[in-house]
């Protein structure tokens, strides 16, 4: 039987065990509590088990011993740690008979592999994975771990608050003072947070200048409220940095986790989101639930415009645009409709913003220009080949102003259904042209070479400076509906709009007033000079079948 007694630096262990006999304790030290006995070991095996370490056989091993006695065929693998604190040992080993080569079936060969010092690099290793290096705070990865490990381990335990901290400008201080001032200012805030913070709270560096607090809470969001303030108490002093004293203010964002909420995951992200809100609002920030399911519901919102749009299940509606002079319908404003997969019509004030943010636009308006020219060339057609004299407006939003080429957009859409640019205005807002003055104009001189027409939407509402107006190849203002409501009984809304209509006429612009609702309204806007009119009185928004319907009445009888 090669039994290896001379392996002396190797860690490989050999010991035969014989069930229910007494053994000399001398031998057994480390395996004190089994009733087996070491039948012959290597140095090595000695060296370990016999050491302070060893005091007690782990259980680990016993139960792969009992089971290999039971299993007599099997090999049992295991792995286990012999001894408490520094001059613990991790082994793994593994147990199984030794019959066959000697004959003898109460034999058994364990085998010990030590592990420690491999098991300590590995955890060395692990442990700069979750901390940080600067300040030996964990990251945000350790963060996570660490408020994990806690939430497992304590089920039905209190409540508890994540807390996530933001330096106000902090990469501004940084260029201020240096990025060696920077690091020791980042290192000193730990410091000083964690002096704030109770025994169990646990801290963390989650980013360059954010910081995260777990922390039980007793009474809810008056606790967290309460702390908070405690650690923001923190930044009412400067630091002292060398020579310098920095002023540093912070951000707080704190989302509290109820007992029967788990999802660590998710609780940060929603302390994330009441940072957020903290950066704008400048006060601490408690997390609302209600105020998570608008962002989910955004991002459901989104995913289902984008598919809207990809799929062509966006839909034009369209509102006749009344010359007052004639009482005959003069073009429509194309507004886009939305009813998603629910089934509700979903208005475009809120799906608006939400392709702008998205970047969703810029398809959604392209769409609509494409979808505008379709229609029109196909009332053409059902118009027995003749054109039909009106033209569409369609809006073009600021963002797909700065970010796509929507002149060669309008260009190709004419090119594709055949129309001429004098059927297609394009109405974009006062703060559109004004945020960017030289894009629009060169974005509204090319426009104007494709004959196409534009106008000034909501007008009233921005702050246009006038010598852009002046200078801007603007054809319409659209004054804006505000004006318009209650102008019969407001003397102040009559005098805007009466000044808005002397300013076009100066500036050779035409004006259509928006939201009319009342023959009154219509009249009196007529004697101010306006020009177009569109608004409920007239008709609301319809789809295009009932749209060139109108339109062919309104030949037959003017509508005002
Ligand atoms: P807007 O361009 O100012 O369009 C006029 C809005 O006023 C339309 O609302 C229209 O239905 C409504 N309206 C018309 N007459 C009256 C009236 O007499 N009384 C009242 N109270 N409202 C009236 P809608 O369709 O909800 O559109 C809202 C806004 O969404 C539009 O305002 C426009 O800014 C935007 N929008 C609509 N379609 C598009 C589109 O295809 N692209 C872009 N970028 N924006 C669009
Ligand atoms: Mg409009
Ligand atoms: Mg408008």
């Amino acid at each position: 039987m090669p039994i290896d007694r001379t392996g002396e630096d190797r860690p490989l262990l050999f010991v035969g065990w014989i069930d229910a006999l007494p053994v000399p304790a001398a031998l057994i030290r480390p395996m004190a509590r089994g009733n087996f006995r070491l039948h012959a070991s290597n140095a090595a095996f000695d060296r370990l088990t016999l050491s302070p370490a060893g005091a007690d056989a782990p259980i680990e091993m016993l139960r792969a011993i009992e089971r290999a006695v039971q299993h007599p065929s099997d090999i049992q693998e295991f792995s286990c740690q012999l001894g408490e604190g520094v001059s613990a040992r991790d082994l793994r080993g593994s147990i199984g008979p030794l019959s066959e080569e000697c004959g003898d079936d109460s034999l058994f060969l364990l085998t010990l592999i030590d592990r420690t010092q491999e098991m300590m690099t590995e955890r060395n290793l692990r442990r700069e994975l979750v901390s940080d290096s600067l300040t030996g705070l964990p990251n945000r990865a350790g963060f996570e771990e660490l408020v994990e490990q806690r939430t497992q381990s304590e089920p039905g335990s209190p409540d508890h608050a994540i807390l996530l901290l933001d330096l106000a400008r902090f990469s501004r201080i940084n260029e201020h003072i240096g990025p060696m001032a920077g690091d020791e200012l980042i290192i000193t805030v730990a410091r000083r947070l964690k002096s704030s913070l109770r025994s169990g709270d646990i801290l963390a560096r989650t980013g360059g200048d954010e910081f995260a607090i777990s922390t039980r809470i007793a009474g809810g969001r008056a606790d967290v409220r309460e702390m908070a303030r405690r650690i923001r108490g923190c930044f009412d002093h400067p630091f002292r940095i060398g020579e310098l004293k920095v002023s540093v203010d912070c951000a707080l964002g704190c989302a509290i986790q109820y007992s029967a909420e788990k999802d660590v995951a998710d609780q940060i992200r929603h302390a994330q989101i009441a940072l957020k809100r903290a950066k704008r609002t400048d006060r601490i920030e408690i997390y609302e639930p209600e105020a998570a399911r608008l962002s989910d519901n955004r991002f459901g919102m989104e995913t289902e415009l984008r598919n809207a749009i990809e799929e062509d299940r966006l839909r034009l509606d369209f509102q006749p645009l009344i010359e007052m002079a004639s009482g005959r319908v003069a073009g429509f404003e194309a507004l886009a409709r939305w009813t998603n997969s629910e089934g509700q019509l979903v208005s475009p004030t809120e799906f608006i913003p939400i392709a702008e943010d998205s970047g969703l636009i810029v398809p959604l308006g392209q769409w609509a220009i494409g979808k505008a020219a379709g229609v029109l060339a196909d009332w053409d057609r059902q118009n027995e080949g003749k054109t039909v004299d009106c033209y569409f407006s369609v809006n073009v939003s600021a963002i797909q102003l700065a970010r796509d080429d929507v002149a060669a957009a309008v260009r190709s859409a004419l090119d594709t259904h055949g129309i001429g640019g004098g059927r297609l205005m394009i109405e974009l807002t006062e703060s559109a042209i004004i945020g960017d003055p030289d894009l629009a104009m060169s974005v509204l001189s090319e426009l104007k070479t494709l004959d196409a027409r534009v106008a000034m939407d909501d007008f009233g509402t921005g702050y246009s400076n006038l010598a852009y107006l002046q200078r801007l190849p603007i054809d319409v203002l659209k004054i804006d509906r505000s004006f318009v409501e209650h102008m019969v009984d407001d003397r102040d809304k009559v005098a805007i709009v009466r000044t808005i209509q002397s300013l076009a006429e100066a500036l050779g612009m035409k004006t259509t007033a928006e939201g009319v609702e009342t023959a009154d309204q219509a009249r009196l806007l007529s004697a101010l000079g306006c020009d177009f009119g569109q608004g409920y009185l007239f008709a609301r928004p319809m789809d295009s079948g009932a749209a060139l319907d109108y339109w062919r009445q309104s030949r037959v009888q003017p509508i005002f």
